[in-house]
This record gives C-alpha cells, structure tokens and sequence, in this order.
C-alpha cells in the first residue's frame, strides 16, 4: 500500500503549468520546490506514522481510515483542542514558518461545509456540491489553497462595473451545459505549485452590476488554461542547509494564477454570479473562527521560535546581563503568552450554534491575528536589536572552518558559551529570519496574509459590541 507521503508526490505528477524565471517548469523536477514538497511529505508522513497519527489526524466516518483534525467536525471543546493539538504538531514541524500547509483551507472548507444548509437559499446545489467536494479532499487528501485577492493592477477604479473586465478581474466569459469558461488572474496563492485545488472567491463587497465576478469555485491546479506564474524563488539547495536553515526548507512559493479560458464544471462552481450570496460566504463566522483558530495557533509557535532564538542570541552574547536586552526579551514573551491567551480564551468561550458546532470565539482570534501583524515585524526588530552586528560577524559558511586559519577562526569566531561553529550556526538562522529574502518575505507574509492590516483593525472596531463600554462612561455623563 502507497504511504500518504508517496501518493502526494506521484499526483503532482500532472499537466500543470508552472512558471518560473520566464520557463515552463516540472513541480517535481524543479530544485526551488524540492524543500517545502519534501516538508509537506513529512508532515503527510504523520498521518501514517503510529506515534502521531492519533493527534494529527481522526478516523474518517465514510472510509475508517486516519484523515487530517483539519477537516474535523468540532462539536465540544474537546474537538476544538484536538484541532489546536494537531495544528501545533504540525506548525511545530516547521517552527511555524511555512503557513499554507492546507490546513487552514482545509479549515476553511470545513467551516463552509458545516454552515452548508444557510446557504442553500442562494443555491440549492450548494450543499450537496461542497459536501461532495468536503469529503472527497477529506478522505483523498488533497493539499488545498484558498485564493481570494484580485490581481493588483489599478486599486482606484478596479470594480466600476465598466471596466471589470480590463481590470483582470476572474470572470465568466462562456457558460454551456457543462460548466464555466474564466479568463482573468487571482492573487496570492501560496503553495501554488504543489496544491491540487484553489479554492476562490473574492473577498470585495460586489453589487448586482458587478456580479460576473461573483463566483465561489474549486479550481484543479492541473485546470487547461491554468498557468501558474512564481514569484522568484527564495528556495536553497539542500547542501546549503547548514547556512540557510530555513531557506532550504521552507519557502513556500507564492504565485499568481492567471486563467487562459478555464474551464470549470458546475460540479466545482458553489456560488454563480451571485454578489449578496458571495458576502454572506466572505463573512461566514464558521470559516472564518475555524481557519483563523490554526492560524493563530501557527503564528504562537513561530513567534515562541523567534523568542527562543533571541534568548540563546543573548547568552551566547553574554548579553542577557543587560536591562533593556531583559526587557526586549519579556517584551517577546508577552507576545507569545498574549497569543496563547487569545487562543485559550477563543475555546473556553467557545459556543455552540444552531447547527451544533462548537466554534472558538470570534474576537479573541481577530485580536490574535490583528496582533500578530505588529507583533512578528516588531519580534524581528527585537532579534536585530539584540543580536546587532553579530549577524554580520559570521564567515561566509559554516564549512569555512575547514581552512588554512581554522585555528584563528575558531577564536574569533566563538561566543560566550558556545564554540565558533555553533555561534556561527545560530547566526546563520538569525540571518534566515532577518536577512535573507526568505526572512523578508515571511515578515511580509505576517503582515499581510489575512487581507490589510489597516482595515482589518478597523473592520475589529466596526464589528465590536462597543455598548458595555460605552455605558460605563455613560454615567458620567
Ligand atoms: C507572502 C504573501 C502570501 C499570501 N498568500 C495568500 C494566499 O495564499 N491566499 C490569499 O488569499 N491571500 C494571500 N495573501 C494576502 C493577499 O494576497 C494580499 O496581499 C492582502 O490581502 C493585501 O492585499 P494587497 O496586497 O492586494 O494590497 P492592496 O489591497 O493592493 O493594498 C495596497 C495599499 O493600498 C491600501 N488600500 C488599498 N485599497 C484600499 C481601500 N479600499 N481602503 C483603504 N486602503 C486601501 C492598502 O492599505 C495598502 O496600503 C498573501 C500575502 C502575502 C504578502
């Protein structure tokens, strides 16, 4: 029998298209992706391996056999701690630095799938399509993506309802009997190359003038017309490993998906050309507690990978002596029991629906996520702060030592407590987390990945009961 691990690589095995540095490009021939498909593959490896199958995954009820805690019905609090526990093991896995691993579109699907029945008055397909569509990514596994940004071209005028077309927006251009025909381009997907499906829809509110672009759909990464253009790669090889740490593991491409007369069967279109039905999917308190709860959770173990980092950067300095290095390290450790509260406080004030879901609570998980756009930027401020040159003062490889003047170098090269090849190794992961275009571009995915952090905040102000605040100084008044 094929391990989960096999039968992921054998299926992006496809007609795919890939783009990167301007040529057509085989996922599984293609060294920029050799690290982050060999991290999924050791994660899916979990799901097989008797000493960790029980917390990342449950028994599937249709085929007995073990599928992700992603796509798990939560129903107590019980349920929700089993999600938590699984989310952990797996952003464990990476220190938190790979983000789209599928489970929070796993998540996400699941939260849609639960919700299904509130949907149905805007298609009364849509239950049964995305149940279809649930259980067979559940129980095949498959790896999904949700993409729901419009391509960035010209932000002032991309919805006039005259110009939705030259905007780039993804919208129907031909329907027959079978399905859709779309041609625009999505933004950002992440994990593009090795997903099997995205997942899309866009996240705007659209009126009935612009609801060509109004659709919710699954779209098979091998999709004809599909291209799958890749920002550069970040990506090291794996004898590079030693000096870029997280680099040559982690670097999850991100692409932007550009349709060339796509089609898409009705089987996969959930909502058509519906605007209102869009919103109400958009704002869906099940998706959305659902996937930003392991979001969350990752961004805890990121961040307690930066503190970590910085505590051994201090005493490997000798630095820990000083005051304000102290308080920038409580400074970090408020950070990751902040988010650790938020994410405990979202279960123990969890709450049934009527559907029988335990969902976590809305407001701690935007505070968590709306606080981690500050926190991570500021998390890495805080490591260059501390570890200052020493981040520079490393040679150009850890296999340097192998020289003529190894002698010299490992006197000059060593720390307060540790000697030169190990200060000089945890530099170099200091350096991936600060430095490198990897380290940039995770700083930039932390302020970005859930939509603008500017509105975001404002959408926690608008959205927030403020009356019992607003009361108490009423009586003042
Ligand atoms: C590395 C990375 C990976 C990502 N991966 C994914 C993914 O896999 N799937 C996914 O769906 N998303 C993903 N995202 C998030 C997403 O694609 C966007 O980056 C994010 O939603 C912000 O939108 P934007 O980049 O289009 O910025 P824009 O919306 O173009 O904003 C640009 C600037 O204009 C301002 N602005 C624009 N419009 C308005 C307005 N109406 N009102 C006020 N200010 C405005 C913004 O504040 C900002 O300063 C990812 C982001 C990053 C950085």
């Amino acid at each position: 029998m094929k391990t989960r691990e096999q039968e992921f690589s054998e299926s992006l095995n496809d007609q795919r298209s890939i783009w990167l540095n301007g040529k057509q490009v085989r996922v599984l021939e293609e060294e920029a992706f050799r690290g982050a498909i060999q991290t999924v593959c050791n994660l899916f490896r979990m799901m097989d391996d008797p000493t960790t199958q029980e917390s990342v995954a449950y028994v599937s009820p249709t085929t007995g056999e073990w599928v992700h805690q992603s796509f798990h019905i939560p129903q107590s609090i019980v349920d929700l701690q089993k999600r938590r526990v699984a989310f952990e093991q797996w952003s464990e896995a990476t220190d938190g630095m790979m983000s789209r691993l599928s489970d929070y579109a796993r998540s996400r699907l699941t939260g849609w799938y639960c919700a299904r029945n509130q949907f149905s008055m805007y298609d009364s397909a849509f239950s049964e399509k995305i149940a279809r569509y649930y259980e067979q990514a559940r129980d095949e596994n498959r790896f999904i993506t949700v993409v729901q940004r419009d391509v960035q071209i010209n932000r002032a005028n991309q919805y006039d309802p005259q110009l939705l077309r030259e905007s780039g927006l993804l919208h129907i251009t031909r329907k027959t009997q079978d399905g859709i025909y779309l041609n625009g381009a999505k933004m950002i997907a992440t994990a593009a190359p090795y997903t099997h499906d995205f997942l899309i829809y866009p996240v705007v509110r659209l009126n009935e003038s612009q609801k060509s672009v109004a659709n919710m759909l699954i779209v098979p990464a091998d999709s004809a017309g599909l291209h799958i253009v890749c920002r550069e790669s970040f990506a090291k090889s794996n004898q590079e490993q030693p000096d870029f740490p997280l680099s040559s593991q982690y670097d999850e491409m991100d692409a932007l998906l550009i349709f060339d007369d796509v089609f898409i069967p009705w089987e996969y279109v959930f909502i058509h050309e519906n605007p209102e039905a869009i919103w109400v999917i958009k704002e869906n308190p099940h998706s959305i507690c659902l996937g930003y709860h392991q979001a969350i959770i990752r961004l805890k173990t990121k961040l307690e990978f930066i503190t970590g980092l910085a505590c051994k950067i201090a005493t490997t300095i000798g630095a820990t002596q000083f005051l304000h290095v102290q308080e920038k390290l409580g400074e970090l450790i408020s950070q990751v029991e902040t988010i650790h509260a938020c994410i405990i406080a979202s279960e123990a004030e969890g709450a049934m629906t009527e559907e029988g879901i335990f969902l976590p609570r809305a407001t701690a998980i935007d505070t968590a996520k709306n606080l981690g756009t500050t926190f991570y930027p500021r998390a890495v401020e805080i490591l260059q702060l501390i570890a200052a040159g020493g981040v520079i003062q490393i040679p150009s490889s850890v296999q340097d030592f192998q020289s003529p003047i190894s002698d010299l170098m490992n006197q000059y090269f060593r720390g307060a407590d540790v000697d030169a090849e190990k200060r000089t190794k945890l530099f170099k992961l200091a350096w991936d987390v600060i430095g490198t275009p990897f380290a940039s571009r995770s700083e930039l995915y932390e302020r970005f990945y859930s939509g603008d952090p500017i509105r975001n905040r404002a959408g926690q102000y608008l959205s927030y009961d403020k009356d019992k605040l607003t009361n108490m100084i009423d009586k003042y008044l």
